[in-house]
């Protein structure tokens, strides 16, 4: 089992790698997104000079706003050509997981079309993943793609794509944790940590909000799911980022 944090895409990533490895995490879950993080503007050198001196792990996180269910095939092929562009630099940097996020549509198209237009844009970044030797690894997130029967087709349609369950995300408006984990224990490769008042994605410290840590913690343990963990905890004052870790460690060696 391994903890790692996720850089805030408003500071210059590098900075960020430091503290992770002052701390002793054992990866960075690595976004590239704006405002100062995006693969157009960080220094890819020095982010990966940084990456392997600190020898820290890393996990690839994109843009969870990308249109890849747009009707609109060159906006969708935009949003396609984003992710891809970051794959190379992914594998550079020595990660083996890279996550996706589905996209809710818009209006007018119906739910079907949605799903299926999702599943043909995750195929294609997968295709071209694999030869970077990544996997691909689609997110729950709230709205539409936290119903799992919604995420169950685009598994159905993309087989080669792995899970990755927020469980924060699990928690807002209803409690789907249970569900999810059980369809999906199979394909389930990466984790996020945060808690929240079951509302909103407030991405709060564990212990915090409303979420029952122990069992969450003791469902995934049952699943025998020794993997990634990234505490997604965005609290300015950073000790409540290690007190979570505090926790999380607490719960699982029990
Ligand atoms: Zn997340």
């Amino acid at each position: 089992m391994q903890v790692g944090l996720m850089n805030n895409p408003r500071i210059d990533p590098v900075s960020e790698i430091d503290f992770f490895a002052l701390h002793n995490f054992d990866f960075v879950d690595l976004t590239l997104e704006f405002p100062a993080a995006h693969i157009s503007i960080i220094d890819r050198e020095a982010v990966l000079k940084k990456i392997k001196a600190t020898q820290l792990g890393v996990i690839g996180h994109t843009t969870y706003y990308l249109p890849f269910a747009s009707p609109i095939n060159s906006v969708r092929e935009a949003a396609i050509g984003d992710v891809i562009e970051t794959l190379r630099f992914f594998a550079e940097a020595g990660a083996k997981l890279v996550t996706v996020h589905p996209d809710p549509g818009v209006g007018p198209i119906d739910a079907q079309t949605t799903i299926g237009l999702n599943a043909m844009s995750f195929k294609i970044i997968s295709d071209e993943a694999r030869k970077h030797g990544l996997t691909i690894v689609v997110e729950n997130v709230p709205g539409m793609f936290s119903n799992p029967e919604a995420l169950k087709e685009i598994f159905n349609q993309v087989p080669e794509l792995g899970f990755h369950l927020d469980v924060g995300h699990a928690f807002i408006g209803r409690d789907r944790f249970k569900h999810l984990l059980g369809l999906f224990k199979d394909r389930l490769l990466h984790i996020h940590l945060s808690d929240n008042r079951l509302r909103e994605d407030d991405h709060m410290p564990l212990g915090a909000g409303n979420i029952k840590w122990e069992e969450v913690i003791t469902s995934i343990k049952a699943t025998g799911y020794d993997g990634t963990f990234t505490l997604e905890v965005f609290s300015v004052d950073r000790r409540y980022v290690l007190a979570s870790r505090d926790k999380f460690l607490e719960l699982w060696r029990t």
